[in-house]
């Protein structure tokens, strides 16, 4: 439906500019998400302008899902989809960055956090006020 663009890196490269990314969240700029998994060598970062699909948001019950064919990475509807509808895919972040990345989605099926749905039943084992409290400090509260 959609190609997510961006630029071909190492893992090594993928992992500086996380770190650059958390710095930058600390000092309360954009700290958003844009490496995808590529491969095993491979990650894309797609924060460039032109990668339109980097504005799809996370979604605990999406309608699209992500894809990677032949080392690219589509944006592909999972059902139909009315004009005007939000797209979301599930980004699908490993259960052990739970933390980083609380989820607003604002989906009945929000999981609060945005770990990829194999893992997201690991949350319900974290203690209500340990998810409550990383809720409030993502918020700067
Ligand atoms: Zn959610």
């Amino acid at each position: 439906m959609i190609e997510y663009t961006g630029e071909r890196i190492t893992k090594v490269e993928a992992e500086r500019r996380e770190a650059l990314r958390l710095a930058r969240g600390r000092r309360g700029g954009d700290d958003c998400v844009y490496i995808f998994e590529l491969n095993a060598r491979y990650d894309l970062d797609g924060r460039t302008r032109r990668n339109v699909a980097r504005l799809i948001n996370h979604s605990c019950a999406p309608n699209c899902r992500a894809d990677t064919i032949r080392g690219h990475i589509w944006i592909i509807a999972r059902r139909e989809i009315a004009a005007g509808e939000e797209l979301t895919f599930d980004y699908g972040f490993a259960f052990k960055e739970w933390r980083q990345h609380p989820c607003r989605c604002g989906s009945a099926r929000c999981a609060g956090f945005i770990v990829n749905a194999g893992q997201r039943w690991l949350l319900r084992r974290i203690p209500r006020a340990e998810r409550a409290a990383a809720q409030r400090a993502s918020r700067g509260l």
